[in-house]
C-alpha cells in the first residue's frame, strides 16, 4: 500500500492501473479510521481490482464554530488499518494541495441541504459537495462508497452525481455500530465516560422509532413525539432535531406514505452525534 500527498501522485498511479484495465473504487473519509470506515474499504475491495481512500478533514464543510482543530488524527494508525482491509492507494493531502490559493469555485446544492444537518451547519453541504467531486475528478474512480450513518451527505452526493452527470457509480453502506448500538464515529472519542452512557439515548431513540414504523404507525409527528421524549429521560442530552424526512429529497412529510428517512442530531455535553434509520431498511410499509 502507498501512501501519497499531491494530486499528481494519485493521477498518475490510477492512470498506471487504468493502462492495465483494472477498475477502481474510492472510500472518502477523514481519517481516524473505525469499523464503520473499515465496512467501506471491504466493500470497495470486494467490488474492485484496486481501492483508494482519501484521508482529508476537509476545512471547507466545518462552520466557524466547529471542530476543525479538535477533529482526531492519527494517519499511522489509519494506515494500518486501511493496510489490513486490502486498500492500495492512501491519499492525505494538506489543504494547501486541494485548495490552492485563489480558490474559488464551489459545488452547492439547494433543496436536499435545507432541512437536517443542513439547517444546523448552513456551510457543510457546500464544503462536502465540493471535496468529493474534487476527490471524484481527481482519482476518476468507477465506484464510490458512502455510509448511511451519514444518511443526508450519502442523499446529496447521489443527486449531484445525477445532476452533473458524473460518470460513477454510488454505493451506500448500512451504519456500523458498538455492541451496545451507538453508532461508530471519530467522534464518539470526544465522549467521556459518563457522556458516553448518555450516547446511548441515540441508537435507543432509533430503535423505538423503526420499532413503531414496523408496527404500522404513519404519523411522523407521533413517531417524532416519542423518539423525542425518550431522548428528554436523558439529562445529558439536547436535541438538535428529530425529523422524518422523504428519503429522495430530503423535505420534511407528515405522513409515511413513501420512502422516508428518520434522522436524528443529539448534542451529548459539547459533542453533536447524528443517527438515523431508513423506513425500507426497517421493514415500514412503505
Ligand atoms: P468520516 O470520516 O466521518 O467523514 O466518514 C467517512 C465515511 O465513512 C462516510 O461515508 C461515513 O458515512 C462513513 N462512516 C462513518 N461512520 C460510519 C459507520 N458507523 N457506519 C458506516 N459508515 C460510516
Amino acid at each position: 500500500m502507498k501512501i501519497v500527498t499531491t494530486i499528481q501522485e494519485v493521477r498518475e498511479q490510477v492512470k498506471a492501473w487504468r493502462k492495465e484495465g483494472q477498475t477502481v473504487g474510492l472510500v472518502p473519509t477523514m481519517g481516524y479510521l473505525h469499523e464503520g470506515h473499515a465496512s467501506l474499504m471491504d466493500a470497495s475491495v470486494r467490488d474492485n481490482d484496486k481501492t483508494v481512500i482519501s484521508v482529508f478533514v476537509n476545512p471547507m464543510q466545518f462552520g466557524p464554530t466547529e471542530d476543525l482543530e479538535s477533529y482526531p488524527r492519527d494517519l499511522a494508525h489509519d494506515a494500518a488499518l486501511a493496510e489490513a482491509h486490502g486498500v492500495d492507494l492512501i491519499f492525505h493531502p494538506e489543504p494547501e494541495e486541494m485548495y490552492h490559493e485563489g480558490f474559488s469555485s464551489f459545488v452547492d446544492m439547494t433543496v436536499l441541504t435545507e432541512e437536517l444537518c443542513g439547517l444546523s451547519r448552513p456551510v457543510h453541504f457546500r464544503g462536502v459537495c465540493t471535496v468529493v467531486a474534487k476527490l471524484f475528478n481527481i482519482v476518476q474512480p468507477d465506484k464510490a462508497y458512502f455510509g448511511k450513518k451519514d444518511a443526508q451527505q450519502l442523499a446529496v452526493i447521489r443527486h449531484m452525481v445525477d445532476d452533473l452527470n458524473m460518470n460513477l457509480e454510488i454505493i451506500g453502506c448500512p451504519i456500523v455500530r458498538e455492541e451496545d448500538g451507538l453508532a461508530k464515529s471519530s467522534r464518539n472519542t470526544y465522549l467521556n465516560p459518563e457522556e458516553r452512557k448518555a450516547a446511548l439515548i441515540l441508537s435507543q431513540a432509533i430503535a423505538l422509532g423503526a420499532e413503531l414504523v414496523r408496527r404500522g404507525e404513519t404519523d411522523c409527528k407521533a413517531i417524532t413525539d416519542a423518539m423525542k421524549t425518550k431522548i428528554e429521560t436523558e439529562p445529558l442530552a439536547r436535541i438538535d432535531y428529530v425529523k422524518l424526512v422523504d428519503a429522495a429529497t430530503m423535505q420534511q412529510i407528515p405522513v409515511l406514505d413513501r420512502p422516508a428517512l428518520c434522522a436524528i442530531a443529539v448534542f451529548i455535553g459539547r459533542t453533536r452525534l447524528i443517527d438515523n434509520f431508513f423506513t425500507e431498511d426497517v421493514g415500514g410499509a412503505v
